[in-house]
């Protein structure tokens, strides 16, 4: 085999900052691994995790309650068994990497005790939360500690855009730190590229959502299951540059009203605002469309909107809110499904496994339960981190491909414009409600779209362009798994003639 060129490796590569990324290099290094972790988030804030406001769920020494809310709020589609592992480890987890290695300062009481507080579809108080800022006084305080780590490096600013495979197994990744591609080679190479907010139009997600490590799987052949499920939100500021409100303003006694001042979660379910996210979100939607608006009304909170969320009462204000009524409509938010994984985060392709929001565990389902995502991302990537390790890194076996060299002018434009059909088309007819009609136009014109983008890329190459063909690709996966589901649950609701006339008939 001739010289091989200029490359890295590390018993462990792990692709991606957020709180899945961090928990598998963490426990990785435990392990004594040497931990390599590339992101392509310049600042913490490009992650999710970042973003997390309302906080991390426990099971709080009550595990059974914890996964039957789970259940519950999947519709009964949540896989028993992942779900008992959630539930099982979160409280241990929580101890050990958020407790006792990075002291993070939840909120507490008067008492001292902690502040747990509720949100809709979780029968008990059991989320650890610092305000409603949950996502950065956790993630930072990571980063911080794994930067001071003998065993682990963290290199910002480094996109992943291939993964190199050979044989069936995967043996690291490209990623753009040289034009033709810079070679990574890994023992065990472990996804955790978070989710795919940048498909849609509206989304509460960072703008570097682009599905990589999906479409990056999914092309090396990996199985991905369930990614029809996409989570939207029921209560996103309605408006230019959406963010979040909350569920746990709902949780503490915010209330929904349509644009005539009256609540309606009362005709929609028994828990009204407290009911699962897919039946709230469908619920704001059809109000706002019957009414013309909905507001959360924050007045009725327990406690001072002021004190207890600032940060969500810093945003209104930013956008020239000053009461208590505040416009929502529902927002892409989570994907429920991704690459299929077991409970240790091992992926159908050897050396390969995947952590965190791009994966799919089975402990969502359908739907997910508020606040169970970053305690998924902290639970499988403390198990993956433990399983990874003693995979050696083999940079002789196989030689990387070489990317095209790259022409940053052009592509921008070209990757700008195509990502706004591309998110038209998701938002049109992959959103909160889908038709069949609907769903095989979206995946004809997002066929389309991948040809051309394919085209362009046989000359060029940017990270741009890469982030549109993964997000093409994704985009694919969803429209083709929709397609494929004649079943209506959860987050994948499907609006028919005969459902439709079903329902006319009940109203009658
Ligand atoms: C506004 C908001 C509020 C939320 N609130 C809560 C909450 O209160 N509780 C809760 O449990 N969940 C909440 N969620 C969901 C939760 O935050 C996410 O699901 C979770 O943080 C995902 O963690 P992750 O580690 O999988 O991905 P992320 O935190 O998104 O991290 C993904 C990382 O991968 C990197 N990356 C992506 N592609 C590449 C590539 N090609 N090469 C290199 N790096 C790459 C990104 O830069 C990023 O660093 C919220 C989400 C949002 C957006």
């Amino acid at each position: 085999m001739s010289e091989t060129p200029p490359h890295d490796t590390a018993d462990v590569l792990v692709v991606g900052s957020g709180i899945a990324g961090c928990a598998a290099a963490l426990q990785a290094a435990r392990e004594d691994a040497e931990v390599l972790l590339v992101t392509k988030a310049e600042r913490p804030t490009d992650a999710s995790t970042d973003w997390a406001q309302g906080g991390i769920s426990t099971a709080r020494g009550d595990p059974e309650a914890l996964k039957r809310d789970v259940l519950a709020a999947s519709d009964g589609t949540a896989d028993p068994d992942a779900v008992d592992v959630l539930v099982r480890e979160a409280d241990a987890a929580v101890e050990d990497v958020l407790l006792e290695t990075l002291e993070i300062p939840f909120d507490e009481r008067e008492n001292g005790a902690f502040d747990y507080a509720r949100e809709a579809a979780h029968s008990e108080r059991r989320i650890l939360h610092v305000d409603a800022a949950t996502g950065t006084h956790i993630l930072r305080p990571f980063l911080n500690y794994l930067d001071d780590h003998e065993r682990v490096e963290v290199r910002q600013d480094t996109a992943v855009l291939e993964l190199i495979t050979h044989e069936g197994r995967v043996h690291g990744v490209l990623t753009d730190e040289d034009a033709t591609g810079h070679p990574v080679y890994a023992g065990a190479t472990v996804l955790a590229t978070g989710g795919i907010g940048a498909l849609y139009l509206r989304s509460t997600n960072p703008e570097g959502a682009t599905g990589d490590g999906i479409a990056m799987a999914a092309l090396a052949g990996a199985d991905v299951a369930d990614l029809e499920y996409v989570q939207f939100h029921p209560t996103a500021f309605d408006g230019e540059d959406p963010f979040l409100l909350s569920e746990a303003l709902r949780g503490e006694g915010a209330v929904l009203r349509d644009a005539d001042g009256d609540r309606f979660m009362d005709d929609y379910h028994p828990d009204a605002e407290l009911a699962p996210r897919d039946v709230v979100a469908r619920a704001v939607a059809a109000e706002r469309e019957a009414t013309g608006e909905v507001v959360l009304d924050v007045q009725t909170l327990e406690g001072d909107f002021e004190d207890e969320f600032p940060g969500i009462a810093e945003n209104c204000r930013d956008r020239g809110i000053d009461g208590y009524q505040i416009p929502v409509a529902p927002c892409e938010h989570f994907l429920c499904g991704g690459i299929d994984v077991d409970h240790d985060g091992r992926t159908s392709l050897e050396g390969l496994y995947a952590v965190g929001e791009c994966t799919r565990t089975g402990v969502h389902g359908a739907n997910r339960l508020a606040s169970t995502s970053l305690l998924e991302g902290l639970v499988w990537g403390l198990r993956a981190g433990e399983t990874v390790v003693g995979c050696e890194a083999k940079p002789r076996v196989v030689d990387a491909p070489t990317l095209r060299d790259s022409d940053p002018a052009l592509p921008e434009r070209f990757a700008a414009e195509k990502f706004r059909r591309l998110r038209r088309t998701m938002a049109e007819q992959l959103g909160l409600e889908r038709d069949p009609d609907g769903i095989a136009r979206a995946s004809a014109v997002l066929r389309r779209l991948k040809g051309e983008v394919d085209a362009y890329t046989r000359t060029r190459t940017s990270r741009e362009l890469y982030e549109l063909r993964n997000a093409c690709v994704t985009a694919l996966l969803i429209a083709r798994a929709a397609g494929e589901n004649a079943e209506s649950r959860g987050c994948h609701h499907l609006v028919t003639e005969e459902s439709t006339a079903a329902e006319s008939t009940a109203d009658d």
